[in-house]
């Protein structure tokens, strides 16, 4: 699978309808593909016990998408191997008006990975440049005037450039990822929360209502993209119309991220590993507590 091709570094300015939706690579179905995926699984968990271990590099996974395009099962699926201590998912809903009275960044700032772990973000500081640009959301902002003029959202883009490179210099890398869906893939998928009574929950009027913005949405995503794609944290723009290709390419994604930072458990000193059979003969020449 060449995942090369999903990756945007923002060397040149990307067209989203350039990325198709529906491909599927040479896979025709998730028979073909799962065992690529159960395999991607486990090596993710053996990097990540070792990303533990040794604490110097954060991994910070941002996952955004239109409705329904897949983002929890994304999750679930992906990071299903991995040690529970070391990850924690975080979803970013509407701002509460504590964070409303914060600058956009304050709530994800707290929700940060330290060195050693991994944070995914289920959306993310991205949608203070998506849902708020296609409403104009920072208009309704209680902020000086200045704060939220005509070019609030490319001083925001600015912000999130310098933000990553500011984790990046602190050790703590940002990998984004586009699960990419067609406007047909979300009505159907619409539909089957509406048909299937275990999912009507996860369906609300609110969803129809974006939907009626899709356009201005994949404007908004081009946008963000081209703005905020480095070579440092790149976007990965996914094609997502088939759950179980979208899962493989971000399994991979994350396996490539992961060999790239090498983690390694720490080193024990030649004076550690005397102490260490020392530590073993008291044990070894306990006397047993039979009972
Ligand atoms: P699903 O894809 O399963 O519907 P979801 O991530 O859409 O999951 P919801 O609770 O349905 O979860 O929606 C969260 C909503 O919060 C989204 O509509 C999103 O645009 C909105 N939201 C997130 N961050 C902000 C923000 N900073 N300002 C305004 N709205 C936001
Ligand atoms: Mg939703």
């Amino acid at each position: 699978m060449d995942i090369g091709r999903y990756k945007v570094t923002g060397r040149s300015p990307i067209h989203l309808d350039d990325f198709n939706t529906h491909e599927t690579g040479s896979f025709t179905s998730n028979q073909d593909i799962r065992k690529a995926v159960e395999k991607n699984v486990l090596e993710m968990a053996q990097w990540q016990s070792k990303l533990y271990a040794e604490g110097k590099t954060g991994l910070l996974i941002i996952f955004q998408a239109m409705d329904a395009g897949g983002k929890d099962s994304a999750i679930k699926h992906v990071m299903s191997g991995v040690n529970p201590q070391g990850v924690e998912v975080y979803s970013f809903k509407q701002p509460s008006v504590e964070e409303l009275s914060h600058d956009y960044m304050w709530r994800s700032f707290k929700a940060l990975p330290p060195r050693g772990k991994i944070a995914i973000f289920n959306r993310s500081y991205y949608e203070d440049v998506l849902v708020v640009k296609v409403h104009k959301l920072y208009e309704q902002l209680n902020v000086p005037d200045r704060c939220k003029d005509a070019d609030t959202i490319d001083k925001r883009y600015k912000h999130i450039r310098h933000f990553e490179e500011y984790l990046w210099d602190n050790g703590i890398i940002t990998v984004k990822f586009f699960l990419h869906v067609s406007k047909d893939e979300q009505r159907e998928r619409f539909l089957s929360r509406i048909k299937e009574k275990d999912k009507n929950w996860k369906f609300t009027k609110s969803d129809l209502d974006e939907r009626s913005f899709w356009n201005d949405y994949q404007n908004a995503y081009q946008s963000a993209v081209n703005a905020t794609a480095t070579k440092i944290s790149p976007w990965y723009i996914i094609p997502a119309d088939k759950k179980w290709y979208s899962r493989a390419v971000v399994s991979q994604v994350l396996l490539h991220v992961l060999r790239d930072i090498h983690p390694q458990y720490p080193r024990v000193t030649q004076e550690q590993r005397k102490a260490l059979s020392k530590y073993k003969e008291w044990l070894i020449n306990e006397p047993l507590n039979k009972q």
